[in-house]
């Protein structure tokens, strides 16, 4: 029983993480945290970006979790857990199948891993703060939808 139990508390971090990771990208990083957003929307140079003080941000938050949880209250240690995961499915999303932080080439020619891509690069076809479209990562709506919505932003 504890090993579902645990094991749900995983999943459901998951997936909450998204919901999470959307609304921080959405109101947070396109909103008073842009400061450090902005990087990631204009060119770079050289291997890191203002922006990834992001993830180090997370990863402490969650490394904070993962004590606390080992100390005092173990189903905590499990959110820790499905955050950690939520992070490294986003970095291989994210910083590799969109933006190639990879020492190899490799790009999905078509099914759902197509679909975040397509996603991603259009939430890139703007470098502004405002009218930007599609800002989750694991989860993405219809591209065609996506372009439509982009097109209304920019023609108002
Ligand atoms: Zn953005
Ligand atoms: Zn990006």
């Amino acid at each position: 029983m504890t090993f579902l139990t645990n094991t749900l508390i995983v999943i459901v971090s998951i997936i909450a993480m998204e919901g999470f990771a959307w609304l921080a990208h959405r109101y947070i990083m396109h909103g008073w945290g842009w400061g450090w957003h902005r990087s990631h929307h204009e060119p770079t140079e050289g291997i890191f970006e203002v922006n990834d003080l992001y993830a180090v941000v997370f990863g402490v938050f969650a490394m904070g979790l993962f004590i606390i949880g080992s100390l005092y209250w173990a189903p905590l240690w499990y959110i820790a857990l499905g955050i950690t995961i939520y992070g490294l499915l986003y970095g291989f999303v994210h910083d590799g199948l969109v933006h190639q932080r990879w020492p190899f080439r490799y790009f999905p020619k078509d099914g759902y891993l197509r679909r975040l891509v397509v996603a991603h690069k259009l939430h890139h076809a703007l470098q502004s703060r405002d009218g930007c479209v599609s800002f989750g990562f694991l989860y993405a709506p219809d591209p065609r939808k996506l372009k439509a919505r982009l097109r209304a932003s920019r023609s108002e």
